[in-house]
């Protein structure tokens, strides 16, 4: 497959701004180094770039495409949102629609605010926690994302683990230094930790999913030992569903496993592709925020009617699908990633490749190794050359994966039985190629 347009745009790039990409994670660094694949164009499961090759998108633009790319309803609502005025800086009725579809979803959001990324969600939570338990000390899981700023770049997972920064430059330790980790899934760690030092942590946040590090799934009794702890300690209990928020389970992981976080972030999925997030929760901790309470929060574009339009329809469009088989959006996407990850398993399996792969919902993960995954140091098992020479096979068979072996993977309701086929047979021929080296 020819990709000389990349290669040309890529060298551009890379003169103007800092490895050629305006977000680290779509730099090719952790497949060894090539040009990434400028994009054209995308339509329901496929991208096409810039030399015109088609390729089958499990990417999803890291979440949000979970109805397919430039969806009719949501394109429409976004136009007629526009034609209406780009931001007004001023309440509109669109916000309280999107607070409603939200609040109806998790049962564990009484209030919310809207705001424009998930790292923004993520800052303005932990925030609001610590405003409201008047404590210091956050707690944060090794291999756990929650956006880019400073606090919480400890051992974070994403592009900080891909790139295989052990600490981001620029962050001082007088920054982290309130910022406890803790191994993901490790609740007698997180136990002795309470012993210790409990009642100075305002919060615990955590990936009930972790999608950071690969697909790796928090264990409901770990996720319910967090709960119990910060009842018992008077600590907040803040899920991040950036990732996990209407992908795996309308709503989020919580409603699947019937545990309500007392603060929950969301991102991706809910701005339908254009920059939007939340941060919602008990009414009584969102009510210590300004203007209100004493914690401070504005944004410009928050609450963008662009923005809102597209989630909106979003939203809207997920509670009312319907397959023909009389599947809703979850059931649906559970079937097709299952398909997916039994495939995957499968064609491992006739090679003779050890693979863990794990699914839920419209997310799914896989590491090259043989034991089982269960946090960051686990994840550090896989065979990370192997997985670059299987990524650049399915890729140039047009199968798009997110270039690092330490990102989930997203199927879409536009990918068809048609599309898991063509994937399942380049997938036979990349571990095969993966094999020969
Ligand atoms: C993507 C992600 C974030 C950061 O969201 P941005 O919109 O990229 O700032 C935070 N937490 C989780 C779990 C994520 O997956």
């Amino acid at each position: 497959m020819e990709r000389c347009r990349s290669e040309e745009l890529y060298r551009e790039a890379c003169t103007l701004m800092p490895g050629g990409v305006n977000s680290s994670v779509r730099a090719f660094k952790g497949v060894g180094g090539a040009a990434p694949v400028f994009i054209r164009n995308a339509k329901g499961a496929h991208l096409w770039d810039e030399d015109g090759n088609r390729y089958i998108d499990y990417v999803g633009t890291w979440g949000p495409a979970i109805l397919g790319h430039a969806h009719p309803e949501v394109v429409e609502a976004v136009c007629r949102a526009a034609k209406d005025g780009l931001s007004f800086g001023a309440p509109t009725r669109a916000e309280n629609v999107l607070a409603h579809l939200i609040c109806e979803a998790l049962p564990s959001i009484e209030k919310l605010r809207l705001v424009s990324s998930g790292t923004e969600a993520c800052m303005t939570a932990l925030r609001l926690a610590r405003g409201y338990t008047k404590r210091d000390k956050i707690l944060k899981f090794q291999g756990n994302y929650h956006g880019h700023f400073d606090g919480l770049l400890a051992k974070a997972g994403s592009g900080v683990l891909t790139l295989g920064l052990p600490d981001c430059a620029g962050v001082t330790p007088g920054v982290t230094a309130d910022t406890v980790l803790a191994p993901y899934n490790d609740l007698a760690y997180v136990e002795s930790l309470f012993q210790k030092m409990g009642h100075e942590i305002a919060c615990i946040i955590v990936e009930p999913i972790s999608g950071n590090m690969g697909f790796v799934r928090g264990e409901k009794a770990f996720l319910q030992g967090l709960r119990k702890l910060c009842w018992d300690y008077g600590s907040v209990l803040i899920f991040d569903e950036v990732m996990t928020g209407f992908r795996v389970a309308k709503g989020g992981y919580q409603n699947q496993i019937d545990i309500q976080p007392d603060l929950t972030t969301l991102a991706k999925i809910i701005g339908g592709g254009l920059p939007l997030a939340a941060v919602g929760g008990r009414r009584e901790i969102l009510d210590q925020m300004s203007p209100v309470g004493p914690v401070y929060q504005a944004g410009t574009l928050s609450g963008n009617p662009v923005a809102v339009a597209a989630g909106i329809a979003t939203l809207t469009a997920l509670k009312a699908y319907r397959s023909s088989e009389g599947l809703d959006a979850w059931q649906q996407l559970e079937k097709q990633t299952k398909t997916l990850v039994a495939d995957l398993q499968d064609c491992a399996e006739k090679s003779g490749i050890s693979i863990q792969a794990d699914c839920e919902g419209g997310m799914f993960g896989f590491f090259f190794t043989q034991s089982p995954v269960q946090n960051l140091d686990d994840t550090q098992t896989s065979d990370v050359p192997f997985f670059r020479r299987f990524f650049h096979s399915m890729l140039n068979q047009g199968i798009y994966l997110a270039p690092s072996a330490f990102e989930a993977g997203f199927v879409s309701l536009a990918h068809t039985t048609e599309d898991l086929a063509a994937t399942r047979a380049a997938v036979g021929h990349a571990l095969e190629h993966a094999k020969a080296g």
